[in-house]
């Protein structure tokens, strides 16, 4: 339901600071689209903010100890103008509610991670009535409700994300996401078809699909709506160049969702597919329900369908009791697999997570060297995989100007490996062919051909 703009004669700005994954940028437009509809304007000045959203990721500890002191800093800013309002939203708000508006007393608002669509109407509220307001609901409302189309300030992006299902069901042992995000619920699919067209319209021709583990969506939406029959779907009901997921489950990537990377032309040949470690003792002690010979299985099986598959992932390391055999089955998977690029982080205690309470947990030293280590080798595969692309042709959909600053343009192949290239600023939104010529650890150099 659209709201009436705001009454104000002045425009009213809302400035916004996300950490974290994915979901939470998506959450984030989402709150800039209600807000737009409501008559604020999107700005990148904090100071010119009437209304500051900070939607927060507990998922580290590093990343949440990043919130609190950037909200601790916007104090002053609150002094100097009292008329600003401040919320926080995310992983965070739903972890500690009371406890951050009884830390932060210029903090206006705390809104857990079902409740983001009712940000409106908390700010209207407290027009009124300037108490500070925590806003946890229990339960997701059947969809999130949203405003179709973009915001104009947003409206020139050629990619967007969509989420598809909130929350997790999957209780890894070291992670807060089920306890922060609630159990799994997938949004209907003809609600995702409306949305994707609503930003097909806006100029998107390729999107993100978004959740915590997207290959087991469709549980309780009934007979024909699993994670391949949405794709099918988005395949024959939009005109998108492009379509991507992100996360998926291992132990949830089935021979039919391998086989339609090779039957639907949209969905670009890329997978992110998280292992977390290579040794079957941590995978077990981690809950994930695969062992690193199933994982392999998989992958090989994928690029026997698809061999030209880009491929990437998700790895911790110094979970509580992994040995020096441990880590070394996990640089072996790695070298096995030869990622094209991969994700990595230290183990840290969560709270509300099993692992808190597992004994043996690995010294930062340890980690930090683990780490190091780690990344090492995977710059040099990451490196490796780069070089040998030169000479090789491309599809790219061309995104919009290089944030060098040097003219260029930049854009993605379909293994989603960063390409800049020279070429005019109205290929943006278009598929290209570009040749690669040069190669770095992030990205690429190319000629465009055509
Ligand atoms: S699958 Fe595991 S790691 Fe991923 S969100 Fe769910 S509980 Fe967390």
């Amino acid at each position: 339901m659209k709201s009436a703009p705001h009454p104000s004669s002045r425009q009213k700005y809302l400035y916004t600071h996300t950490f974290g994954c994915q979901m939470n940028e998506y959450d984030s437009l989402r709150v800039q689209r209600a807000l737009s509809a409501r008559g604020y304007a999107c700005t990148d000045i904090m100071e010119q903010a009437d209304v500051i959203f900070i939607n927060t990721c507990s998922v580290r500890e590093k990343a949440e100890q990043k919130v609190h002191s950037f909200v601790g800093r916007l104090r002053k800013l609150k002094n100097r103008k009292p008329s600003l309002k401040i919320v926080v939203g995310g992983c965070v708000a739903q972890q500690l509610g009371e406890k951050l508006t009884e830390k932060f007393d210029h903090l206006d608002i705390v809104v857990g991670t079902r409740g983001v669509h009712a940000i409106g109407d908390l700010l209207d509220q407290h027009e009124w009535d300037r108490r500070q307001r925590v806003h946890l609901p229990g339960d997701a409302p059947e969809d999130i409700p949203y405003e179709h189309g973009l915001p104009e300030k947003l409206s020139a992006k050629v990619t967007a994300p969509v989420t598809i299902m909130q929350g997790c069901n999957n209780f890894c042992t070291y992670c807060i996401v089920p306890h922060v995000r609630g159990p799994e619920k997938s949004r209907p699919p003809d609600h995702i078809l409306l949305e994707i067209q609503a930003l097909e319209s806006s100029g998107v021709r390729e999107v993100l699909l978004l959740g915590q583990n997207v290959n087991s969506y469709g549980k309780g939406l009934g007979e024909n709506t699993s994670f391949v029959d949405l794709l099918r779907r988005i395949q024959a009901e939009t005109q998108l160049l492009r379509l991507r997921f992100t996360t998926s489950h291992p132990k949830d990537l089935t021979t039919e969702l391998m086989e339609a990377f090779a039957e639907l032309p949209m969905l670009c040949k890329n997978l992110h597919l998280p292992f977390q470690s290579g040794s079957d003792r941590i995978l077990a002690r981690m809950n994930r329900n695969y062992s690193s010979v199933d994982y392999l299985r998989k992958i090989d099986h994928l690029r026997r369908i698809c061999p030209e598959m880009g491929l990437s992932s998700d790895v911790m390391v110094g979970f509580p009791g992994e040995t020096e055999e441990d880590f070394q089955d996990t640089l072996r998977l790695m070298e096995r697999v030869r990622f094209d690029n991969l994700f990595s982080f230290q183990y840290s205690d969560r709270p509300m997570t099993q692992s808190v309470n597992f004994p043996h947990k690995i010294p930062k030293s340890i980690k930090t060297r683990r780490l190091t280590q780690l990344q090492a080798l995977q710059a040099r595969i990451t490196l490796e995989k780069n070089l040998a692309e030169i000479g090789k042709r491309h599809n790219v959909l061309a995104e919009g100007k290089s944030r060098s600053g040097d003219g260029q343009i930049t854009g993605r192949t379909e293994q989603n490996r960063a390409v800049n290239f020279s070429g005019p600023l109205s290929a943006v939104g278009s598929l290209v062919r570009v040749e690669i010529k040069e190669a770095f650890s992030h990205s690429l150099k190319g000629q465009l051909i055509s």
